[in-house]
């Protein structure tokens, strides 16, 4: 499959890691839009948080329950927020479900 982020997790495509393990993989944007800014994927491919269903979406709740100790590995001391992206309303440009950890400065309101 033609999909970005399904290389960076079989290697294919490189990436700065910060996290790893069965189910997910986080990893530096490539233009970060805040000090510190990484992207958590899952290992499987979803499309996006449209494609979620009761047999697929356990790895969301995983992904989650990551975020603070990554959260915590990168520096992150003034709290965090994460992002998801879905559709083109949304500007969602990486159609492999994903989640941005941003942090490292206050980031104002959201929109
Ligand atoms: P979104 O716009 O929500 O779909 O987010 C996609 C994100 O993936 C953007 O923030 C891009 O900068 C990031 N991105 C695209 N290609 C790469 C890559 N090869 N390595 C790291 N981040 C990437
Ligand atoms: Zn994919």
């Amino acid at each position: 499959m033609d999909c970005i982020f399904c290389k960076i997790v079989d290697g294919t495509i490189p990436s700065k890691k910060v996290y790893e393990d069965d189910k997910m993989l986080a990893f530096y944007d490539i233009e970060p839009a805040a000090p510190v800014h990484i992207v958590m994927v899952p290992k499987e491919h979803i499309a996006s948080a449209d494609e979620l269903n009761e047999e697929n979406s356990a790895v969301v709740a995983h992904i989650f329950s990551k975020a603070g100790e990554i959260a915590k590995s990168v520096g992150l001391k003034g709290g965090y927020r994460i992002v998801n992206n879905c559709g083109p309303d949304a500007g969602q440009t990486v159609f492999h479900i994903h989640f941005h950890l941003m942090g490292g400065k206050p980031l104002g309101k959201m929109c």
